[in-house]
């Protein structure tokens, strides 16, 4: 059985309690991994803290941080195949996509190696003659980083490498589901050779390590991806701290389809937008919102697609579908779906657990037309689409509206006055516009309402994690005049 161990200021450590990890292919136990508690957690946020203030992180110039996190890059590329197939063993995301966005989460270490020392300060044009007057952007502080299972490569890179790039020490907190990939990234940023202390990866449970973490004394900002009833309690453990928080969470997002789009490009969009990753994604599109007039035509372009899915062993090539990640993810997955089939939703595809071992679930479309099903609200983070019809562009706006989530939307349409129009009225962090699914470092990403605030990617993630500093100089060698007016 393979043994990962964590690491802390600098060490790899095996903790005291450890917990098995278990491979959602075959349901069997594969490895160990430490728990991280209370005690690992203060540990790890000290050394942090040290790291920031006192060792040789804290007279690094940017560009030297550049220079490790170049490297960092380029030990993940080297790496990316042994990290995806870690990946996909311990969560079951089929090694298609995870050899491909480790092979892109290296892009994203570039990236941000490239912004470290392109983060300025300002000089303010005050309004007295004898004063010089800057803001110096400075790193906010000690971060802690709180990722969930699925992607957790990459939704750890889009918060460590902007932090690094701003001058932060970290703490980040793998999910119980699934750390082996990110605990043995630790040993590539303890190859590029940043300092001990700048970078600590642990892992362990919510309640004692996620929240002692989150309301830790020295933590001065959260960033964290997982769901929103989670996202309220890391919320709560900022009351302790003040942290400032960045919060990633879930999504039931849009896909409008226009009769006037193109089908056979759309349905492939909403197969991606759905299926991939099992449909374990945060952006899955997974309200199909589509006009009436071609309802049936696309329905059955979709079903083709999603039977013709290859469902198998996530480290096969070949396989499209692997499983879900976990039994309680599965279960969770089957509940929805029963209260959505009992609410009138009706099965189109799929909708049967397979026999056998793992924690499979296949492509799914329901119709939910004329039905208040909860599968429309409610997030399955699994492969089940839901679909409805629309007769005018307004009903279309309307339903895709029609949700506290906010995080992702998609519109298919060939009429560009139409797409404009939507891109301002869909409440979406990110709308794409005959596409879907797509992500670079280059672009921001985030929600709106239930999905979270804060953004990641793009230069202002990395000033997210900085804050200013604002300098008074005088330049006036005479006495400082009358003492008690303000001046
Ligand atoms: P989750 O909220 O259950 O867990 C996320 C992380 O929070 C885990 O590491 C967990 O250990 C930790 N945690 C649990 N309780 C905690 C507490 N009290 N204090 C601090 N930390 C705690 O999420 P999940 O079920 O692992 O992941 C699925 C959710 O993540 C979905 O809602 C999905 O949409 C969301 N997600 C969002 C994005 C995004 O970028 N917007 C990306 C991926 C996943």
């Amino acid at each position: 059985m393979q043994r990962f161990q964590y690491y802390i200021d600098g060490e790899f450590l095996d903790g005291e309690a450890r917990f098995q990890s278990i491979d959602p292919a075959t349901g069997d136990v594969w490895a160990e991994m430490p728990e991280a508690r209370e005690a690992d957690v203060d540990r790890a946020v000290d050394a942090a803290e040290k790291a920031l203030y006192e060792g040789p992180w804290a007279k690094m110039t940017a560009t030297q941080r550049g220079k490790l996190l170049y490297r960092l890059a380029d030990l993940v590329a080297a790496n990316a195949r042994k990290l995806a197939e870690l990946e996909t063993r311990d969560t079951g995301k089929i090694i298609r996509e995870t050899s491909a966005q480790i092979a892109y989460v290296a892009d994203y270490y570039r990236y941000y190696a490239g912004i470290a020392d392109k983060i300025e300060g300002s000089y303010l044009p005050i309004d007295k003659p004898d004063m010089d007057v800057w803001l110096r952007r400075e790193p906010v502080g000690v971060v802690a980083m709180v990722v969930p299972w699925n992607s957790q490569l990459f939704l750890s890179a889009v918060k460590i490498g902007p932090a690094l790039a701003a001058g932060c020490t970290m703490v980040v907190k793998a999910s119980e589901d699934g750390p082996g990939p990110l605990l043995e990234f630790a040993r590539l940023v303890h190859e590029a050779g940043f300092p001990a202390g700048v970078v600590n990866i642990i892992t362990g449970f919510g309640p004692s390590c996620g929240a002692v973490l989150g309301g830790h004394p020295k933590v001065a900002h959260i960033a964290f991806t997982g769901g929103p009833e989670t996202a309220r309690h890391v919320i709560r453990n900022s009351a302790e701290n003040l942290a400032s928080t960045s919060l990633e969470l879930g999504g039931k997002s849009p896909f409008i389809v226009f009769a006037d789009a193109d089908l056979e490009s759309a349905a492939n969009a909403q197969v991606a937008g759905i299926f991939a990753a099992t449909g374990q994604s945060c952006v899955a599109g997974s309200r199909l919102i589509v006009e009436a007039s071609v309802k049936d035509a696309f329905l059955s372009i979709l079903k083709r697609k999603a039977e013709a899915i290859r469902i198998g062993s996530p480290l096969d090539m070949a396989t499209e579908v692997g499983p879900l990640a976990t039994k309680r993810q599965q279960d969770h997955v089957t509940a929805l779906l029963d209260k959505s089939i009992a609410s009138g939703a009706r099965l189109i595809t799929g909708g049967q657990k397979p026999d056998g071992v793992g924690y499979y679930f296949p492509p799914t479309i329901l119709d939910c037309d004329g039905v208040n099903s909860p599968s429309l609200a409610e997030e399955f983070f699994g492969p089940v689409l839901s679909v409805v019809s629309f007769e005018s562009e307004a009903e279309a706006l309307r339903l895709a509206n029609d949700t506290r989530y906010g995080l992702a939307s998609g519109v298919f349409t060939q009429n560009l006055t139409r797409a404009h129009r939507l891109m301002k009225g869909i409440r979406a962090g990110v709308v794409w516009v005959n596409t879907y699914r797509a992500v670079s470092p280059i672009a921001p990403f985030g929600g709106f309402g239930l999905s979270g605030h804060g953004r990641e990617g793009g230069l202002a993630a990395a000033l997210d994690y900085t804050r200013t500093k604002t300098i008074w100089l005088r330049t006036s060698d005479d006495p400082i005049p009358d003492p008690f007016v303000m001046r």
